[in-house]
């Protein structure tokens, strides 16, 4: 074996956990430290046939960097930010270690004042770039910055036989191979580098909070908003989430987060919250503010009780309380798992663009209620990206919990066509893969997957079911399996 692979010991124990909070095993482990060692690696385990799951920081929570036996290649120690360039908008090239926050950090840095970012900024400041590419991982922001794929003009990977690919977006069909890598939840290849499309921040940004007491009042605001939303300069540039219980999670927690310790208590009356941002000149902020406030006190919002805060410093206090809600929700876990180790994140991540807001609520809520299951939603108001968490009390209620996830997805498969996702299917979800990915799609991974890697030894298990038996959601032949 080769020197840099180290046999799984005690010491590595935290490796086989991600924020699903599923338990996997292995066998071996790496912490590659540039492109050479990723090849190498990969070589000599391919001798073996040694399946390999990457991790990057291990925050995704659809299990995709949990491995199922063989080894681990953990690339948290590629951090070196390599270069910038100022082509027609500035470029940062990244090894795939490296963290969202060291990356401000290094644009930061370089530009000194400039305000140059990265668009696509999950919220959890610690994710690595090479796991934010593998699952297009993107931030609040999307709605009005776009798809992750948007901001990475070429990346380097290192393929499932060790041989290294440079992709950029010289040719469409180049381009259509990147955009599809983006998003691949490492099936094809392990991202070593890439290189990153920044953006000049908007001139301003305010952020709006809204409460509501009812569901109907939020119901006719975000219809308002939808409404008028053309008239309004393209200001908005967010749209938020939460419901009570997601609330109650982050007022229980509040104290201890430093960030958001400081904001005022919710009042119990209030039920839902609607985070809006907006972006731009001034003048244009300015007046969309005042529709924003009409609509909601038409909509019986009391504008007097809204948070309204105004530059990056405040709009960073939002965003932090945005990420405590769902930090809160996996403390949640965290805590009734401690009581039972078999009881792991649940979560429903299900795009419903065509319904109306109050009905997407209704959609998790009618079912859940039925069942005596406590959830707490939270996420885009805008293509209705929301995140339903199951909040199981034990083992019986995770079960049930379990089987109510299954038929979200095959409910919103069934009513509205194919199931659109946010963060991905990992290994959690991947019994779910055939209401997420049509038949053609699947055919046209398991293809790629045969020329980047055909002895199907990466991150085996993600997207697509170990169980043979399951024809529409696997692509393992049966009795092939290592
Ligand atoms: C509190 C909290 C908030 C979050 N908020 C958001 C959010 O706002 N938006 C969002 O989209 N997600 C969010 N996430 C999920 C998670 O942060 C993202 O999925 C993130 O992109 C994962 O990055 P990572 O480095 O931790 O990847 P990991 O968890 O280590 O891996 C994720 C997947 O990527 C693969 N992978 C990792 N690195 C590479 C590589 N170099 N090459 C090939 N494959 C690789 C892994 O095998 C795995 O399948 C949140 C998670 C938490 C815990």
């Amino acid at each position: 074996m080769s020197k840099e692979i180290y046999p799984m010991e005690e010491k590595y124990q935290e490796y086989l956990i991600d924020e699903s909070k599923n338990l996997g095993e292995a066998t071996s482990i790496s912490f590659p430290e540039n492109e050479d060692e990723v090849q190498e690696i990969v070589k000599t385990l391919l001798r073996e046939r040694v399946p390999i799951t990457v991790q990057g920081s291990m925050t995704g929570i659809v299990g995709g960097s949990i491995p199922c036996g063989g080894h681990i290649m953990n690339l948290q120690k590629m951090k070196r930010i390599l270069s910038f360039a100022n082509q027609e908008q500035p470029q940062v090239t990244v090894e795939a270690g490296v963290s969202l926050e060291e990356l401000e950090q290094g644009i930061d840095r370089h530009y000194r004042g400039e305000r140059y970012f990265w668009p696509p900024t999950p919220s959890e400041g610690t994710a690595s770039i090479g796991g934010i590419l593998a699952t297009a991982a993107r931030g609040m922001n999307v709605s009005y910055y776009g798809d992750t794929k948007k901001y990475v003009s070429e990346i380097q990977m290192v393929d499932g036989m060790g041989k290294l690919h440079v992709i950029g977006r010289s040719s469409a069909e180049e381009s259509d191979l990147l955009d599809t890598i983006i998003g691949s939840e490492g099936l094809l290849g392990i991202i070593t580098k890439a290189t990153l499309v920044l953006r000049k921040r908007l001139e301003e940004s305010w952020g709006i909070t809204f409460f509501f007491k009812e569901l109907d009042q939020i119901d006719a605001f975000v219809k308002g908003l939808e409404e008028i939303e053309e008239t309004l300069s393209k200001c908005i540039v967010a749209t938020e989430y939460a419901d009570r219980r997601a609330l109650d999670l982050v007022e229980s927690k509040k104290a201890f987060m430093n960030k958001i310790k400081e904001l005022p208590d919710i009042e119990k009356a209030f039920n839902h919250l609607l985070y809006l941002e907006l972006g731009g000149t001034e003048e244009r902020i300015t007046q969309t503010a005042e529709v924003l406030m009409n609509l909601a006190l038409e909509c019986g919002s009391d504008p007097d009780k809204a948070w309204a805060v105004m530059g990056e410093m405040e709009i960073q206090k939002m965003h932090a309380f945005h990420h405590c809600v769902a930090e809160c929700i996996n403390l949640y876990t965290e805590e009734v798992r401690r009581g039972d180790n078999r009881i792991t994140k649940l979560e429903a991540d299900i795009a419903l663009p065509e319904l109306p807001f109050k009905e997407c609520i209704e959609f998790y809520r009618e079912e859940a209620q039925r069942q005596i299951l406590d959830i707490a939603i939270f996420g885009h108001v805008k293509g209705r990206y929301l995140h339903a968490n199951i909040l199981p009390k034990n083992y019986t209620e995770y079960e049930s919990g379990e089987k109510l996830i299954d038929f979200w997805n095959r409910e919103a498969y069934e009513k509205y066509g194919q199931v659109a996702i946010e963060h991905g299917i990992g290994k959690v979800k991947n019994r779910l893969t055939k209401y997420i990915y049509t038949e053609k799609q699947r055919a046209q991974m398991v293809t790629q997957k045969q020329e980047y890697d055909p002895q199907q030894l990466l991150n085996r298990g993600n997207v697509f079911s170990e169980d043979t038996d399951d024809k529409d959601s696997s692509m393992y032949e049966a009795g092939a399996s290592l």
